[in-house]
C-alpha cells in the first residue's frame, strides 16, 4: 500500500509536471480585532493550501516576513474609494528564487499574519479595497520534500480582495526615521566602500546604454508626442524578452502619457539620476538581521516629502550582496538598478533629451530570477513592466541581445 501511494504520488507529480497553479493556495482576508471595532487599517491574511500535497510559496509574494512592522514587498495594492492608490512606504527585499526563500505549506494548512497597513502605505481615513494577486510561478509543489520547479510553468494569477474602513484618528503621524544626507555610502569598510563605488560605476554605464539604446531605437519623425519628446521608440528583441512585445510608444514616455511605454519613463529617470550629482540612494551595508543569508539588498523610503529625489531612497546592502559579481546577470550593479526602480519619481527634468516633468510609481517585486522574470514578460507584460527584476535584466544584458 506504501509502495502503492508512493506510486501515486510520483505519478501526480509527473503528470502535472510538479506545476502547482495559483488556485492550490486560498487566501482570506479578514479584519483583525484592532480593524474591526476601531478601524485601525489592520487586516489578517491567511494562506490555505488546498491541494492534496505540500506546496511551497515564495516568502516575498507572502505576509511572513515582517520586520518592524514592515512587509517584505509591495504584496497589497491599497486602493481608497476615490480610484487613488495609496502609496507603499514598505520594504522592498531582494529574494533569490532559492529554496531557503519558500515557506512550505502541508495539505490543508493553513498560515495567518497579521498585517499593519499604516505602517505600509500612507492612508488617510475613509474606505480601502486591499487587493492581493498570487501568480503561479511563485508556486511549487513539494514532492518527497523537494520543490518541483517546472521548466516550463503555466502562467495563472489569481487576485483576492477585501474591502476596509480606516479611522482617520488612529493613524497618527508618520515617522519614517532618520533621514539620510545625500549621496553616501553608510557604515560600510574600506573594501566594501571600494566595492561599492564599482558598482556605481557599473550601473551607470548599464544606465547611459539603456538611454542609448532607446534613443538609437526612436525614429525622430516630428510626428508624435509631445514636444520635446517628438519621436516614436520602436522595441527590439532585447526589449521584447524582457518587457514584451507591446509596440512602438512615443520616446521618452513616462506612464502619463497615454500611448507610452513605462519602462522608457524608468530608463530616462535613472539616466538622469546617474549623470546629475547629488541624486543616488544612500547606500548602507547592514546585517539584515531576521532575513535569509541569500538576501541580497532591501529597500525603503526614509522621507515621504521629497520624492523622485534619491536622497530620499535608502537601499541596505545585506552581506550576500558583496558575493555577487560587479556587472553582468544577477550582478552588483544590477542590484543598485533593480533596487532604484522601486522608488517613485516626481520631478521637473531641464534636459532636453526627457520630456518636462514625471510622475510614476515605483515598481514592486511580483517575479524573481532570470527564467521566471522572462516568462512573466511573454505572458504578462503589463505586469513585467511594473516588476524591478525586468528591469535588472534587461539593464545587465547578460548574454547581450540587440
Ligand atoms: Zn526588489
Amino acid at each position: 500500500m506504501r509502495r502503492l501511494l508512493h506510486a501515486l504520488v510520483m505519478l501526480m507529480g509527473l503528470v502535472s509536471g510538479g506545476t502547482a497553479s495559483a488556485g492550490d493556495i486560498d487566501v482570506q482576508i479578514s479584519d483583525t480585532a484592532k480593524q474591526a471595532i476601531n478601524g485601525a487599517g489592520e487586516i489578517r491574511v491567511t494562506l490555505r493550501n488546498t491541494s492534496p500535497l505540500p506546496v511551497a510559496i515564495h516568502v516575498g509574494t507572502t505576509p511572513f516576513q515582517i520586520i518592524d512592522g514592515k512587509l517584505p514587498n509591495k504584496i497589497f495594492k491599497v486602493i481608497a474609494d476615490d480610484g487613488t492608490e495609496a502609496r507603499y512606504i514598505g520594504t522592498f527585499v531582494k529574494f533569490t528564487d532559492g529554496d531557503e526563500n519558500y515557506v512550505i505549506l502541508q495539505p490543508g494548512e493553513a498560515r495567518s499574519a497579521d498585517v499593519d497597513l499604516a505602517k505600509n502605505y500612507v492612508l488617510k481615513g475613509g474606505g480601502y479595497t486591499v487587493r492581493y494577486t498570487l501568480i503561479s510561478f511563485n508556486i511549487h509543489k513539494v514532492i518527497q520534500g523537494v520543490i518541483q520547479r517546472d521548466a516550463n510553468p503555466k502562467y495563472e494569477k489569481q487576485t483576492f480582495s477585501a474591502k476596509i474602513w480606516v479611522n482617520e484618528n488612529l493613524l497618527g503621524a508618520k515617522t519614517l526615521g532618520e533621514v539620510f544626507e545625500p549621496d553616501s555610502i553608510q557604515e560600510c569598510d574600506e573594501s566594501k566602500t571600494a566595492a561599492i563605488n564599482s558598482a556605481l560605476d557599473a550601473a551607470k554605464s548599464m544606465a547611459t546604454d539603456a538611454m542609448n539604446y532607446l534613443f538609437t531605437n526612436t525614429r525622430w519623425d516630428g510626428t508624435s508626442g509631445p514636444d520635446p519628446a517628438e519621436g516614436t521608440f520602436y522595441p527590439t528583441a532585447r526589449w521584447n524578452y524582457w518587457f514584451g512585445d507591446t509596440g512602438p510608444a512615443y520616446s521618452p514616455a513616462p506612464a502619463n502619457m497615454p500611448t507610452g511605454h513605462l519602462p522608457t519613463g524608468f530608463i530616462t529617470a535613472l539616466y538622469l539620476a546617474f549623470s546629475s550629482t547629488g541624486n543616488y540612494p544612500i547606500l548602507k551595508c547592514d546585517a539584515c538581521v531576521g532575513r535569509s543569508p541569500m538576501t541580497v539588498a532591501t529597500s525603503e523610503t526614509v522621507n515621504i516629502v521629497n520624492q523622485g529625489n534619491y536622497s530620499s531612497s535608502l537601499i541596505r546592502l545585506c552581506p550576500h550582496f558583496f558575493d555577487l559579481p560587479t556587472s553582468g546577470t544577477d550582478s552588483q550593479a544590477g542590484t543598485i538598478i533593480h533596487e532604484m526602480t522601486h522608488f517613485s519619481q516626481h520631478y521637473v527634468s531641464n534636459d532636453e533629451r526627457a520630456p518636462p516633468s514625471y510622475d510614476f510609481s515605483g515598481t514592486a517585486d511580483y517575479q524573481y530570477g532570470y527564467a521566471n522574470t522572462h516568462g512573466l514578460a511573454v505572458s504578462d507584460p503589463d505586469e513585467a513592466e511594473h516588476n524591478a527584476d525586468n528591469y535588472e535584466y534587461f539593464y545587465e544584458n547578460t548574454p547581450p541581445v540587440q
